[in-house]
């Protein structure tokens, strides 16, 4: 494990923004920079100083805050190599396979495609921490905007594999309607009927449902669960591909 700190607060509409500190070192990371000002409150509410920003995916609502941060702070700007046109202000770009550390913590880069084609997102290894930006939420997964459906399963397919025990921060709180929407798929699932409950009472009381961790999600999440015999009895896809009842899934949740 790790003497990293992690921060998460809330940005615009139903963004988060994180930050991870280094005490050791005292560097900073804000995970994603949705808007400056809650980021900046952030780092001056823990006294830490921002030395880096790792953006996932393109998106205003998660670079909006890039310029008036390098402005701020001075910080480097760290985003991924297959979007390094659509996002202004990075000083170093990354892609699966790419070495990247953090005050001394190795970071491996995840390329995870689907909801923008270049997306990327970012595994602390020795925290045992995941941010998967808008690739994965809690009980959901983002909507495919560039990519294709079978592009999408590949990469979650990919932060299935990482360790059970990983910490996984999303990047936006989707969860009650995504519980919902599971509900819907695999309504006999006594864990996701619990866990829905849960993240209302969480909800209810203004608390996150973020972080999440992949065990759970392997439990509850329809997005991680297209071999179970109920989803695709639920489905009528009994015999139908991995990524067929995958793409069903995705498909029934953007009319939902
Ligand atoms: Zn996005």
């Amino acid at each position: 494990m790790t003497d990293l700190d992690f921060f998460l607060f809330p940005c615009l509409k139903d963004n988060y923004g994180c930050l991870v500190h280094d005490p050791k070192s005292g560097q900073t990371v804000s995970i994603d920079a949705p808007e400056a000002a809650p980021i900046l409150a952030a780092l001056n509410e823990k006294g830490w100083t921002l030395s880096h920003v790792f953006i996932t995916h393109h998106h205003a609502d998660h670079t909006a805050g890039i310029g008036a941060l390098k402005a701020e702070t001075g910080c480097k700007v760290v985003g991924p190599t297959a979007e390094a046109q659509r996002i202004e202000g990075l000083d170093k770009t990354v892609a699966e396979g790419d070495a990247l550390s953090f005050a001394g913590h190795d970071v491996v880069v995840l390329d995870t495609p689907g909801h923008t084609l270049g997306h990327i997102s970012y595994w602390f290894k020795d925290a045992a921490t995941a941010f998967v930006g808008d690739t994965l939420f809690a009980m959901g997964c983002g909507r495919v905007f560039e990519g294709t459906n079978p592009m999408m399963w590949q990469s979650l397919q990919k932060l299935k594999q990482l360790p059970a025990e990983t910490t996984l921060y999303c990047g936006h709180e989707y969860t009650l309607a995504n519980a919902a929407f599971a509900l819907t798929i695999e309504p006999n699932n006594q864990v996701l009927q619990d866990r829905a409950l849960e993240v209302k009472r969480l909800r209810e009381a203004g608390q996150p449902t973020v972080p999440t961790t992949l065990a759970i999600e392997i439990e509850t999440n329809p997005f991680l669960r297209e071999t179970s015999t109920d989803i695709r009895k639920q489905l009528a896809m009994t015999y139908a591909s991995d990524v067929d009842v995958f793409s069903e899934i995705r498909e029934r949740k953007n009319k939902a």
